[in-house]
């Protein structure tokens, strides 16, 4: 029996991204995993584990079966090639390298690519779009922030390392004694886990975010206000707020999904941003999205440099083109237009809204998966991928839109190198086959 303990392994769940999980391999099988979470825990122990999809799958007579790889990817090629409106979406939890080789795919097919930030911080990156945003890593906030909020977002529960390595409880060298060094604030309609362990809770009422950020700006531009309360919260209570902001060293917001998300959306954001704008008068403050994915970040960060847009990027015009509401995944499939779909990184069969997930049924659907969910159980055609910093090298880019590079610690169990080998192997069929129909 052969034991190995593999240090330093980054962890491809959630956007906190970590890189110090230490692995006990045991016969090539998983058996103990040290600093990560439950949610790493989880995805650790499974990735070794019987329910993993070990060969690729075609739909006959209603069910997926057994099938070869060469004959799966050729079948992927030829649904690509065949369709005049096909969407490649998801990629949050895979790597930068291979959504390069989906963008060539989708540039040669005149396709769409979009990606998770579509359904959760689109509004984050439109507000970032008009108004720019004052950020800093997770690294300068473990060492500088003496004043962290969390704005809507409750990372006890949605990145549950969040708070002990990077904002609340590390010690940072300029922050020597760790949380009592640091004042911790929630503002959240609920009292959520995370507000049970803050210095200080605000409760607003929902969509009533913007009032409140409105608010706290003019409180912090020193404007008088007229009101005793707004969204829920005493005026008095958000002057308090005002007065802790402007005074801190180093100050940051991390907004989650319940601010770009609750009614106003991108103007929530915006308006957090232009209050961290105010309190860079007096001090230094910064905002942050609490990204969900391990690699949803890097996903608008390759589309952003490759293609000049963050996410929903239409090719079917000869040139990259960008439209939210029109581009984008939700919309392409609810109005029918999307005639196939590749899915890989994401699961849009268990997230997406029933008008959407019915066009998913109703179209040739390529899923490429490390398991077995609601969208494969949709799709035509299943690859096995391998699970990125375990069973492939590659890169993600964390929260604060750092890159992180991650390696492969074991072989894929399902024999297939990495999810850029199979996207360049459709790549390169579909490349034959137009090479031959010329
Ligand atoms: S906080 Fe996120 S990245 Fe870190 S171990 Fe947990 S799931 Fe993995």
């Amino acid at each position: 029996m052969s034991r190995v303990v593999v240090e330093n392994v980054g962890c491809t769940v959630c956007g906190c991204l970590c890189d110090d999980i230490v692995l006990e391999i045991e016969d090539g099988r998983i058996v103990q995993v040290r600093h990560a979470c439950r949610m790493g825990t989880a995805k650790f122990m499974h990735a070794t584990s019987e329910e993993r999809l070990r060969y690729p799958l075609i739909r006959r007579g209603g069910s997926l079966r057994r099938a070869e790889l060469d004959e799966a990817l050729t079948l992927a090629a030829e649904i690509l090639l065949e369709s005049s409106r096909p969407l490649l979406f998801g990629w949050s939890e895979t790597s930068c390298e291979a959504l390069r080789v989906g963008i060539r795919i989708a540039e040669e097919i005149g396709g769409i690519v979009d990606n998770c930030s579509s359904i959760c911080h689109s509004p984050s990156i439109l507000a970032l779009q008009s108004t720019g945003m004052p950020t800093c890593t997770l690294g300068e906030v473990k060492n500088r922030a003496d004043l962290v909020i969390y704005w809507g977002a409750n990372p006890a529960a949605s990145h549950p390392r969040h708070l002990s390595r990077y904002s609340a409880f590390p010690r940072g060298y300029f922050r020597e004694r760790g949380r009592s060094d640091r004042r911790l604030v929630v503002v959240d309609v609920r009292r959520s886990e995370t507000a049970e362990i803050a210095d200080w809770f605000i409760q607003v009422e929902p969509n009533s975010d913007y009032e409140v950020l409105t608010v706290l700006r003019m409180l912090v531009r020193g404007l008088e206000v007229n009101r005793e309360r707004v969204g829920g919260v005493r005026v008095d209570e958000l002057g308090r707020l005002a007065e802790v902001m402007k005074g801190c060293s180093f100050g940051v917001m991390f907004f989650g999904l319940g601010l770009a998300s609750s009614r106003g959306k991108s103007w929530n954001v915006a308006a957090a941003i232009r209050l961290a704008e105010d309190l860079n008068a007096h001090t230094k403050f910064a905002v942050l999205p609490m990204r969900g994915h391990c690699n949803v970040a890097g996903t608008n960060q390759v589309l952003g440099w490759q293609t000049g847009f963050p996410y929903a990027v239409d090719f079917s015009r000869g040139y990259a083109w960008y439209n939210p509401g029109e581009t984008s995944v939700v919309d392409l499939l609810a109005r029918g237009e999307v005639d196939a779909m590749l899915v890989i990184g994401a699961d849009p069969g268990a997230h997406l809204p029933k008008r959407a997930v019915r066009r998913m049924a109703e179209i040739p659907l390529i899923v490429v998966e490390i398991s077995h969910n609601p969208t494969t159980m949709l799709a035509d055609v299943v690859l096995p991928g391998a699970v990125v910093g375990l069973e492939s090298a590659g890169t993600c880019y964390r929260m604060d839109d750092v890159p992180v590079r991650v390696r492969q610690v074991i072989p894929p169990v399902s024999g297939v190198p990495s999810d850029e080998w199979v996207l360049e192997q459709i790549y390169r069929r579909i490349r034959e086959r137009k090479g031959a129909g010329r």
